[in-house]
């Protein structure tokens, strides 16, 4: 499924099975809910926290589905077109950021492979 088969798939989900659109100020308070779903399973799973008994049946992917599912709905009420927007932002990010990760000496020092971690203490 691409983004725009995604974007008219829930387009027509929404007016059948959903009725309609809650409005953008509701939608916009439920992407925050579910952004921390994501969150919390993520902090449990890869931070520090530990998972209580009631979080065990938690599943990241859906929890990621439900925040994609609320962000198409707002795309398709404020008519953005999420393939075009997310193709010039990654071109922006391209020509903006075109050194600036490759000199960035944090990403090195956390690099997993230790043969990084070494050369860096040599030089
Ligand atoms: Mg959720």
């Amino acid at each position: 499924m691409t983004i725009k088969e995604a974007q008219q798939t829930i387009d027509e989900w929404i007016n059948s099975t959903g009725v309609r659109y809650f409005n953008e100020l509701t939608n916009m308070a439920m992407l925050t809910e579910e952004v921390g779903e994501v969150a919390r399973i993520i902090s449990r799973k890869y931070g520090e926290q530990s998972f209580k008994e009631s979080d065990k049946k938690v599943d990241l992917a859906d929890e990621m589905a439900d925040v994609l599912f609320v962000l198409m709905c707002l795309a398709n009420q404020t008519g953005v077109d999420l393939t075009e927007a997310l193709k010039k932002n990654l071109d922006k990010k391209t020509k903006r950021d075109s050194q600036r990760h490759k000199g960035n000496e944090k990403l090195v020092e956390r690099s997993p492979e230790p043969e990084v971690r070494n050369q860096k203490k040599k030089s």
